[in-house]
């Protein structure tokens, strides 16, 4: 069975399954494989397309791998800019593929608000951990494609005796070519579209692209199935209309896309209070570091290397790489004093620090359907960033780069670290200068108590039977490391659970 396009789907289409499956991103990915395989009829349905439509270029991400066309921007103290992906594969067809196991202590602090199940245990999870790992083949960045962007972090991490160094991606074939984030070209990333979903399909499941899902339909008091919209990729118009009832619908939408369908839906008052609330976004900054022998950090592993300081537990930096015009935009100039900057560009490395975040957003939905985001900072990550904007300081220095640029705290370069600290320092912080967010996150958490979470610990919804959610939105708080892996084990973890039920 190919996946069926929206060729496939003109006028209109009625389909009966014993599950649907909202979305085809790591979550939905993972629930399809373990309900397939229990031999569940499964019906997945993705807003992306089926193909990839990857150019090497932004615009072509944006347009068809980014959701709402990359132009996602949470308000509030500030103005965030909110990634996630789209297509067969959802985010993991544009994301950098760095594959974390989430810490023991975040996940021994969701005890009490899961009432006790053990399930999402470190020890009960280990096990699964160690299952998608291997089906996603995660490996080690080897030091051949790494690039020297990566090794000056690691190389950094060493002399300052930290832990540190190359990381885990699920890259088996990478040839560190550095687009990780506008899909992989040469098929070297093992992104869930070549493992988790072709194990589903092998086990009968339907993979319906270019659909989105507009309605959830409810018939005494249970869920029915899902109604959806097929759309050329190209045009956007409306070329189809797929209905498919279901005894399960299992959204997987991602954190925007499940709480921006389920008010969509009308599902707000039923499913209660925390629908869309909690967003967490492991807001992130950088520095840039000058070294006199070229670095080219838009060739390698895209982020493949990262170190951690005992005393900044909340901050996990890591690389920070960017195409040569992103970077020039990134480094604060216009005009001639960009052109300036050219020389520049083939000499610098960058690491991003990523923070657990304690601040938190919501995701509404606007009267045309698109993610209405807020988010407010937290007093205490604008600390841990500025934390571990200096220790990256060090780390740059200690890796080799002999000048430093922090942009959150202004575009002037400097020579010292005790410079780079003062510049950190004097920083007006309440501009609010946080660069990217790409892991939306605990919007639609799982827990006990229906005022504070949406689903229950089995993953079904408190307010409506039948109704399961399985992605990154059902995490009890920030994970404080990158989603994906721990994403795909929930979802396998809560599928098993509905596949025994
Ligand atoms: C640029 C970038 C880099 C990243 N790098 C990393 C990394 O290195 N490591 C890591 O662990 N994480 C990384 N992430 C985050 C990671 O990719 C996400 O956390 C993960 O993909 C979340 O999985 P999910 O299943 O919850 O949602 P998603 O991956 O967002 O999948 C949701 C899917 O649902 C579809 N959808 C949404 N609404 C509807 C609807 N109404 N109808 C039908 N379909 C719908 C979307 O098109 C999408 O395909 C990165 C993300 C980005 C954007």
């Amino acid at each position: 069975m190919t996946i069926r396009s929206y060729e496939d789907a003109h006028g209109d289409n009625t389909l009966e399954a014993d599950v649907v499956i909202v979305g085809s991103g790591p979550g939905g990915a993972a629930a399809a494989r373990v309900l397939a395989e229990a031999g569940r009829s499964v019906i997945v349905v993705e807003e992306g397309p089926a193909q990839s439509r990857f150019r090497p270029n932004q615009a072509h991400t944006m347009r068809y791998h980014m959701q709402e066309g990359g132009s996602m921007i949470a308000l509030g103290t500030a103005a965030v800019t909110v990634a996630a992906g789209r297509g067969v594969g959802g985010g993991s067809l544009i994301n950098s593929a760095m594959c974390w196991r989430t810490p023991d202590h975040v996940l021994e602090s969701w005890t009490e608000v899961l009432g006790g199940d053990d399930r999402f245990r470190p020890d009960h999870m280990a096990p699964v951990y160690d299952e998608i790992e291997e089906i996603i083949e995660v490996v080690m960045t080897s030091e051949t494609i790494a690039g020297e962007n990566n090794m000056i972090i690691a190389r950094g991490a060493a002399a300052l005796g930290l832990e540190g160094g190359l990381l885990r991606r699920n890259t088996p074939r990478c040839q560190g070519c550095g687009i990780c984030n506008f899909g992989c070209p040469t098929g070297g990333k093992a992104s869930v579209d070549r493992n988790l979903l072709p194990m589903a399909r092998a086990a009968g499941a339907v993979i319906q692209a270019d659909t989105k899902v507009l309605d959830i339909l409810v018939e005494d008091d249970r869920v029915a199935g899902i109604r959806g919209s097929v759309r050329h990729p190209d045009s956007g118009e409306e070329v189809g209309r797929l209905t498919v009832f279901a005894k399960d619908v299992v959204v997987s939408a991602g954190a925007v896309g499940t709480p921006r369908l389920l008010l969509q839906a009308g599902l707000g008052d039923r499913l209660g209070p925390a629908v869309g609330k909690g967003l967490h976004l492991h807001p992130g900054n950088g520095v840039f570091g000058y070294r006199e022998e070229p670095v080219h950090m838009w060739l390698g592993a895209t982020q493949g290397a990262y170190f951690e300081d005992p005393d900044l537990p909340d901050a996990l930096p890591h690389t920070l790489s960017l195409p040569p015009g992103a970077l020039l935009l990134a480094l604060g100039k216009t005009g001639l004093e960009a052109k300036a900057q050219l020389d520049l560009l083939p000499h610098l490395a960058g690491c991003l620090v990523m923070v657990s975040d304690k601040g938190e957003g919501t995701v509404g939905v606007t009267s045309e359907g698109t993610a209405e985001l807020s988010y407010y900072f937290a007093d205490q990550d604008l600390q841990t960033m500025k934390a571990g904007l200096k220790r990256t300081c060090d780390v740059l220095l200690a890796g080799g780069c002999t000048r430093l640029l922090v942009p959150l705290a202004g575009s002037e370069w400097v020579d010292t670290a005790e410079e780079a600290y003062a510049l950190i320092e004097n920083a007006d912080w309440t501009d609010y200068k946080l660069l990217y967010a790409a892991h939306p996150m605990a919007t639609c958490r799982m827990g006990t108590d229906p005022s504070t979470s949406v689903i229950k610990p089995s993953g079904e919804a408190h307010g409506l039977p039948g109704l399961h959610i399985m992605d990154s939105s059902v995490f009890p708080t920030s994970l404080g490391v990158n989603p994906q892996l721990t994403t795909m084990v929930m979802a396998t973890i809560l599928a098993r659970g509905l596949a025994a039920s």
